[in-house]
């Protein structure tokens, strides 16, 4: 029996047997208990699956991925320490030094930074593309070491809507994966999948705890990506494994292939592991996924048709609003709402939008986005505070753009606590 989204989010992933708990358990343990010494060896091989060592697969962690995975769609995922865990393994368990990565450059600042900066630096070249370019020009872009392409569904903060099906089709037509960071729009609103995806990307931090207590991220795969096919493109998944006694993966694990060498291999060495603790708490978070969400998005687009229409605001983005340019995009890939972001700029530019949301009472000033509580941020004064503003335009960050995370309290007080601070400023 197929379930829909809302029970998944309840019911997905812990399925207990007759006498277990209820609620899904925290296996608080860094270790488990085996009857044989060869029974451990075993699994040390990959030759049976168990859990050993918290580091590669701990119960609980594996559940919320589990529930995530049938959200997304997907055959297998993983839960990561960060979303940063999760976009650095998504790339590194298919591509090498001297490969390369095509993104779109409307990213989260903090996966830029891992691209060109970081990455560059281990021997991975990225070329950063307009998400609005055409699929030749994107095509154009790609070198026989090209392993991926990579784009957020909705970019934080510009709120770019990807156009996934051109990105899937550019990517498929030259034999390498499409992955997504789907953290803004969640399954609820977009399963990238549905669009020709092959990896899916998340944050957890963000809606999906959705009560900004734990850092986490995800990694799911589609299983669609045929690995054998472009085998001299991915030696990594279709070539032995010395470290596992020469096993390949894509051979002994078919659609399993992608996520069991990021846990086995890439986790194994790397070891940035979401502690049990906080997969709990993602997965109490999860359980209320639907609601929020939908909640998020009836919130954010009042607030940004009040803006929208507000002679104090110089201009808004918001893919739900008529005349953004993301629309036509948002009403194909996100029918059922967008995500609870809205960025705007208030008319006198940096200094009046420091003024604004020093104003604020009910919005707090936080380095967070996408929890239950309306936050705000001036990206220019705090996450991007290192860039000039020649800089901040080439990521597609205005100097006086004010990222609104618009929570799930009453709306009326929040557009009345934006008014209060319009007038302050006034
Ligand atoms: C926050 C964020 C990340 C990074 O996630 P962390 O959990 O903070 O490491 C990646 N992608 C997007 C779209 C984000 O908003």
């Amino acid at each position: 029996m197929k379930n829909n989204l809302e029970t998944i989010c309840v019911q997905g992933g812990w399925q207990p047997k007759k006498g277990e708990p209820r609620v899904l358990p925290i296996y608080q343990s860094t270790t488990f208990k085996y009857e044989t010494s060869e029974q451990m060896a075993r699994l040390f091989d990959l030759e049976d699956s168990g859990y050993f060592y918290t580091r590669l697969q701990n119960p609980t962690n594996d559940c919320v991925a589990q529930k995530i995975c049938d959200l997304e769609g997907g055959v297998a995922a993983m839960l990561t320490s960060s979303g940063q865990a999760a976009s650095f393994y998504s790339v590194l368990n298919i591509c090498e030094a001297g490969g390369h990565i095509i993104s779109a450059s409307t990213i989260y600042g903090g996966t830029s930074n891992l691209f060109t900066v970081t990455m560059k630096k281990m021997g991975i070249d990225v070329t950063l593309v307009d998400p609005d370019a055409t699929a030749e020009e994107i095509s154009a872009q790609i070198r026989p070491n090209t392993k991926a392409i990579f784009g957020e569904t909705i970019s934080n903060p510009s709120l770019v809507v990807l156009d996934i099906e051109k990105f899937a089709n550019v990517a498929h037509s030259h034999g390498i994966p499409l992955i997504v960071d789907n953290t803004f729009a969640t399954p609820i609103n977009c399963r990238p999948f549905e669009f020709g995806a092959d990896i899916v990307i998340h944050s957890t931090t963000k809606y999906m705890d959705g009560h900004a207590t734990s850092v986490g991220g995800c990694i799911v795969d589609s299983g669609n990506f045929d690995w054998m096919a472009h085998a001299d493109k991915f030696p990594g998944l279709t070539t032995p494994d010395e470290s596992y006694h020469g096993l390949v993966y894509a051979k002994a694990f078919g659609k399993g292939a992608y996520i069991t060498k990021a846990t086995a291999q890439i986790m194994r060495d790397l070891g940035s592991i979401q502690s049990p603790q906080n997969a709990f708490l993602l997965n109490l978070g999860l359980e209320t996924l639907h609601l929020r969400v939908q909640r998020h998005c009836e919130n954010a687009q009042k607030v940004a048709e009040f803006l929208a229409a507000n002679e104090q605001i110089s201009w808004i983005n918001y893919p739900g609003l008529e005349n953004d340019k993301y629309h036509e995009l948002a009403k194909k890939y996100l029918p059922k709402g967008s995500c609870g972001v809205v960025t705007f700029a208030v008319k006198g530019g940096r200094e009046k939008a420091i003024k604004f949301m020093d104003s604020l009472k009910l919005a707090c000033i936080v380095t967070h986005v996408a929890d239950a509580r309306t936050s705000v941020l001036h990206p220019a004064s705090h996450t991007h505070r290192q860039l000039t503003d020649e800089q901040l335009l080439a990521a597609g960050v205005q100097p006086d753009l004010i990222r609104f995370s618009v929570g799930i309290e009453n709306v009326d007080d929040i557009i009345a606590d934006i008014k209060q601070a319009l007038d302050a400023i006034k």
